[in-house]
């Protein structure tokens, strides 16, 4: 990404070239309008940061020859101002205006600025739109259209909700609804306060989803019952495009900020619960869940069963192949583990070649079809063209019995142990 810096201020120049550089931008710094003018005609930027006094004029003067030049328009502007009324004073047509007041608060201010208004991820997005009126339908769905929103539109508020519903994704995902934009009285059985409540009822994260309601009804009392069904803004008909746009845009930035923050805490907890080489749970996370998974099954008076299964001669492995062969057959046999159990079980990396599986709603019968197949499956995997197979323990808890996790391990490991002595490559049945 490659950003133009206009900045009289040597101090201000370096500050930016660092936050910027930081930030993986390629820097152009000039302090002079007609460098930056051919800096422009010659190069592509993703964003121009320019201060609003300058060398040789005002950045007022640079903005209004950007904004009306074809090739330029579309660069987005970052103004630095340190007048708070420069906004009152000029039309300015900037995408950000930063004010330089406090010199440890400008490097956030622009790393704000690069995530929120330079990502694309914001500037589009999915929205659900129900307006009966075919003409100003047609208005709203152009200028949204235009702006680079994909738009969903229906006429009644009813063919809009199995169309919500239908739609499972949600949060960051491309397919998921960012917003609803609903008129109150249109076509079919549902209105726009009915279809609020009925999305703001919704049990998962598409219940969030912000909502606009439109209407040429201001009443105070039906304003206050569409906040109080849940609708995140309110715009009065006949409606201001432009202003729509930016409400439109300030909710989905925010939806998107939200949803970033979903995927991070998202993306942290897998961090912490699951084993990088293999992608099976780790052994904290078993810690954490197995008690759960058992205590659930003796309340609920349904049979499990746990298997633990290692390695075959995994040392020999190693020292004969070499550590990284041996990472590519536990990378192996961690993906053949991933795609051999039910939604619902478990399956974690207990440390070094040894793994755990919790089979739920399992038998003890079954646990052993399902541990005798996974052993056979594994034989005929040959990851790295190398025969690997292994011990494997099973143990179980009738749907009577009590055991905590610690004893049905000791149980299954005593199967290893067995199968180990017995020649490997074999399930042998322990009772806890
Ligand atoms: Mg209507």
């Amino acid at each position: 990404m490659k950003a133009l810096i206009i900045e009289n201020s040597r101090l201000y120049r370096q500050l930016l070239d660092n936050i910027l550089g930081q930030q993986g931008f390629e820097n152009d710094i000039t302090d002079e309008i007609s460098v930056a003018k051919d800096h422009l005609h010659n190069n592509e930027y993703d964003i121009i940061c320019l201060n609003e006094n300058l060398k040789d004029g005002s950045g007022m003067e640079l903005i209004s020859y950007c904004k009306n030049h074809p090739q330029l328009k579309h660069m987005p502007i970052l103004l630095f101002s340190s007048d708070d009324d420069i906004q009152d004073k000029y039309d300015l047509e900037v995408e950000g205006i930063i004010y330089k007041h406090n010199l440890q608060q400008i490097s956030d201010q622009i790393i704000n600025f690069l995530e929120t208004r330079l990502d694309p991820l914001f500037s589009e997005g999915r929205i659900l739109l129900i307006e009966d009126s075919d003409s100003l339908a047609q208005l709203i769905l152009g200028a949204l259209q235009t702006t680079g929103y994909r738009v969903e539109h229906f006429f009644s508020a009813d063919k809009a909700w199995e169309d919500f519903i239908d739609e499972v994704s949600y949060g960051s995902d491309q397919q998921a609804y960012d917003l609803v934009i609903t008129d109150i009285n249109v076509e079919g059985e549902l209105n726009g306060l009915q279809l609020t409540h009925l999305i703001r009822n919704l049990e998962d994260a598409r219940g969030f989803i912000p909502i606009i309601a439109i209407t040429a009804q201001t009443d105070a009392e039906l304003r206050l019952s569409l906040y109080q069904a849940g609708i995140s803004d309110f715009i009065p008909k006949p409606i201001l495009i432009d202003e729509m746009l930016v409400r439109v845009s300030n909710l989905i930035t925010n939806k998107r900020l939200l949803d970033k923050v979903h995927d991070q805490r998202r993306e942290l907890y897998n961090l912490a619960t699951t084993d990088k080489l293999t992608g099976c749970h780790n052994r904290h996370s078993l810690m954490d869940f197995s008690q759960k998974f058992i205590s659930q099954a003796i309340r609920h008076h349904y049979p499990i069963c746990i298997l633990v299964i290692d390695l075959d001669h995994f040392k020999a492995i190693n020292d004969t192949h070499g550590h990284a062969t041996g990472d590519d057959v536990l990378q192996a046999t961690g993906q053949l583990l991933n795609s051999s159990f039910r939604e619902g079980d478990m399956v974690a990396r207990f440390g070094g070649e040894e793994f755990v599986v919790l089979l739920n709603h399992c038998a003890q019968s079954d646990g052993l079809l399902i541990a005798e197949k996974f052993r056979a499956d594994l034989e005929a995997l040959k990851p790295v063209n190398l025969t690997v197979t292994a011990s494997i323990g099973l143990t179980w808890l009738e749907s009577n019995q009590q055991h905590d996790f610690e004893a049905l391990f000791a149980a299954a490991d005593k199967g290893v142990y067995e199968a180990k002595e017995n020649g490997r490559n074999q399930v042998r049945q322990v009772s806890p």
